[in-house]
């Protein structure tokens, strides 16, 4: 599946913000046996049509999609220079399929900020500046072989090219992502064999103090330093003590900090987005389930993500909109009315679709 790589300076609230997270690890309170990685938590999306769905087909359980965060722990400044720890790290960076960071806003005499002062600005260059180096030394170490190759192969003169101009724009401190030219997109395509590292989708965490969570002017501000990436803003021990509460205590808590959902709960979201994923559901009486797709997913690769049995069998889906579903109170009535669709092999999923296959063993 894939994951978010969670960096940031030292003593920022990497590490409370993991706490809280693993404190959600859905993983671990629907599948008692699964393996957890430490350095791994898996956080589900809320969305209300599963709780809608399971309404419906009286299910026994809800499981929605997931986001996978990787705390990517190590060294930051100096990653670059390429020695151990900096390897590692950067290692890890590459293998995430967006990058997390984690920003300090927050002020407190007694936290040590290891620059010495509070600077979002600051620290997001400090970290663009290392994973910057680092993909400028990538390319250095393979252009000049391509340069030579383009010569006689007429193939490679367009990838040379895209190459170059990755580099110029390195060159003046902007990421790849920043310039628009993002892992996956066809933009990216001539660089893939690189693994750049910026060309990453990105987004940002800041981790505030109480009263900016509600501060739309600091917000605002905040927003245009990271943009196209989009930012969150939570206040990491606040969702430490959240993770913690039953519901009611905690909406009780979000309330008085004027907020409406857990800080992680728009993470997931924003990551899950991030990520380029969407979902489709299924329902029952055993479960109401959402499952993860990229965007533009067909049918059969949809039935895939449930079983490979699934695709390599598959027959036809059957469709009705979750608005449809709702409408009409359930699937015999949504077929009744017409609004059960059998799509074939070309369907591309939409978001929402509640799906049933048809496939042979
Ligand atoms: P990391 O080094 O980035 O993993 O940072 P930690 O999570 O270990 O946090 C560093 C210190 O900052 C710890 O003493 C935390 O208790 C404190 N801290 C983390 N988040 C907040 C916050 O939102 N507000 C305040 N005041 N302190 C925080």
């Amino acid at each position: 599946s894939l994951t978010i790589g969670i960096v940031g300076l030292p003593n920022v609230g990497k590490s409370t913000l993991f706490n809280a997270l693993t404190k959600n690890d859905v993983l671990a309170a629907n599948y008692p046996f699964a393996t957890i990685e430490p350095n791994v938590g898996v956080v589900g999306v809320p969305d209300p049509r599963l709780d809608k769905l399971a309404e419906i087909f009286g299910s026994q359980k809800i499981l929605p999609a997931t986001v996978d965060f990787v705390d990517i722990a190590g060294i930051v400044r100096g990653a670059s220079e390429g020695e151990g720890l900096g390897n590692k790290f950067l290692a890890n960076i590459r293998e995430s399929d967006a990058i997390c960071q984690v920003i300090r806003a927050f002020k407190d005499e007694n936290v040590v900020h290891v620059d010495g002062k509070v600077s979002p600005k600051n620290d997001i260059e400090t970290i663009n500046t290392e994973l910057i180096l680092a993909d400028l030394q990538t390319i250095e170490k393979v252009l000049p072989r391509l340069q030579r190759e383009s010569r006689i192969k007429k193939e490679v003169v367009g990838q040379v090219k895209a190459i170059e101009e990755a580099q110029a724009i390195l060159e003046t401190g902007e990421t790849l992502f920043s310039a628009g030219i993002v892992q996956g997109t066809e933009k990216a395509e001539p660089l893939r064999e690189l693994h750049l590292l910026t060309t990453k989708p990105f987004l940002y965490v800041f981790n505030v103090d109480e009263e900016e969570l509600t501060d739309d002017i600091f917000k605002d501000e905040q927003r245009a330093l990271v943009a196209p990436a989009e930012a969150i803003f939570l206040n990491a021990k606040l969702e430490s003590d959240l993770a913690e509460l039953d519901d009611d205590e905690a909406l009780e808590l979000l309330q008085s900090v004027g907020q409406e959902e857990p800080g992680l709960a728009t993470l997931a979201h924003v990551g899950f987005r991030t990520l380029g994923l969407q979902t489709y559901l299924t329902a029952g009486p055993k479960e109401s389930r959402a499952w993860t797709i990229k965007k533009g997913a067909t049918a059969p690769e949809a039935a895939g993500v449930i079983h490979t049995d699934f695709q390599k069998g598959f027959i036809k889906a059957e469709v009705i909109s979750f608005a449809d579903l709702v409408e009409t109170g359930s699937v015999a009535d949504a077929r009744a009315a017409g609004k059960a669709r059998m799509e074939g092999k070309e369907y591309v999923m939409q978001d929402g679709d509640v799906v049933e296959f048809r496939f042979n063993v």
